[in-house]
């Protein structure tokens, strides 16, 4: 059944008293999301037998809203990497070509969404997670704004930078869902007490907005059936909107997203996954001392992949290293989130391919041929303004995404835009 390599473990979480919103819903959940009584390994095998003893926030609130949770999903082990590759099941691959691959960190919940196996899915997102898989398989991916979604119960890779978000094949079930997760709690301390909005009514009539196409993403991309499908939606825009502008964003800073990004996500990886040890969380593996214990339990556990990551983290945070690496990149952060005001001031939406290219080959190296557009989306996560990817055209059989983001809390406008831009594209 799994063909995709999308399922870590099959589940039937519901409660039949419940009726709601999600009632008529098949939902599947990245393995980061905790599930009572249901193992959730974040596709890291040192968390292979962990199954939590409550549910995160987000799964309360499906069940309360009628959901059926069936799946719970590949990811790259801990939600480190961003093609799909790293679970410890093995690489997920791509819903349209099962030779390519599926794109991540959040590769289950898209592949399932994507080949109809569920109606909507929830993935997390610190740099890009969710909305490079839904280019790459196709679909609508939404990062909602950081403080909008409780966090509580999943497990975190950089929490400054995590968020949850929402796959679906239609804006509409993005924002029926968004409706039911999104809102204060007191369990998850950066969530936001801001009025949950009737997300689902999306508006039609999204007038007067002015729109940024970001420049520096379009200069580096030369896949001709991207540039051309992206300029004849701006072509589309420009008769309806009055105001469709190039804006720039410094260009240092543009080339820092994602060394910045490296720098504070392993660093706080580190911090964050330091209870993986075999003591309080992990698969014990004893040794003869507790430092002993520690060492062979994260060797044994964790992959290459996130050691590697692990070994940054910790090197950026030693005394000697923290004042001209960590703190430095968070200034550099700050920089990049007031240029992104900036352009937010001026304009309601940014909007740019989501990335240079379809997804790539297995057989690939997929460092090879990336370039700064596919790492872009990461901006982002630094200022925690939402975004959302949708289908925006193909190039070889293969779907692309468009990348939209506004300013915080702006969701209901978001959604309602980019149903109106979902319209369009399928008119060009
Ligand atoms: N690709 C990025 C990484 O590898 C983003 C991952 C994510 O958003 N979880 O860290």
């Amino acid at each position: 059944m799994d063909k995709y390599n999308a399922i870590v473990t099959q589940c039937d979480i519901k409660d039949e008293t419940k009726k709601g919103s999600l009632s008529h819903l098949k939902i599947a959940l990245k393995d980061n999301i905790s599930t009572k009584g249901v193992k959730t390994t974040a596709s890291s095998k040192i968390l292979e037998n962990y199954t939590p003893v409550f549910n995160a926030t987000v799964v309360e609130r499906i069940i309360n809203a009628g959901g059926h949770i069936v799946a719970k999903t590949t990811m790259d082990e801990l939600g480190m990497g961003g093609y799909g590759k790293n679970p410890a099941t093995g690489p997920t691959l791509n819903a349209i070509d099962q030779n390519r691959m599926a794109g991540g960190s959040s590769a289950g919940s898209a592949v399932l969404v994507a080949s109809g196996v569920v109606d909507v899915a929830l993935g997390t997102d610190t740099g890009d997670s969710m909305r490079i898989p839904a280019s790459y398989n196709g679909i609508v991916g939404l990062k909602p704004t950081y403080g909008r979604v409780s966090r509580y119960g999943v497990v975190p890779y950089p929490a400054s930078l995590d968020h949850d978000g929402i796959f679906a094949k239609d804006i509409k079930t993005v924002a029926t869902m968004l409706e039911v997760i999104a809102g204060y709690d007191r369990l998850d301390q950066v969530t936001s007490h801001k009025e949950v909005e009737r997300y689902s009514d999306l508006d039609s009539d999204v007038n007067d907005v002015k729109i940024a196409i970001l420049d520096n993403v379009l200069n580096e991309i030369d896949n001709e059936e991207i540039i051309g499908a992206f300029y004849r939606l701006v072509n589309a825009l420009d008769l309806r909107y009055s105001e469709v502008k190039t804006v720039s964003m410094d260009e240092d800073l543009f080339k820092a997203l994602p060394i910045v990004y490296k720098i504070i996500a392993n660093a706080e990886a580190f911090s964050n996954h330091s209870n993986l040890s075999g003591v309080p969380f992990g698969n014990r593996i004893a040794g003869d001392t507790f430092s002993e214990t520690i060492l062979k339990t994260r060797s044994n556990g964790f992959s290459f992949q996130v050691a590697q990551r692990m070994f940054i983290g910790a090197t950026t945070l030693m005394s000697e290293n923290y004042t001209d690496v960590y703190v430095k990149a968070q200034k550099v952060r700050r920089k990049i989130v007031d240029n992104l005001n900036e352009m937010k001031e001026d304009y309601d939406f940014i909007i740019a391919p989501a990335a240079s290219r379809i997804a790539p080959l297995l057989s690939e190296d997929e460092d090879e041929h990336a370039t700064l557009a596919d790492s872009y989306m990461v901006m982002d996560n630094f200022s925690g303004h939402p975004g959302i990817v949708i289908p925006l055209g193909t190039s070889e059989s293969m779907p692309f995404g468009l990348y939209i983001s506004t300013r915080a809390f702006n969701e209901k406008q978001l959604l309602s835009f980019a149903a109106i831009i979902e319209e369009m594209v399928g008119e060009l």
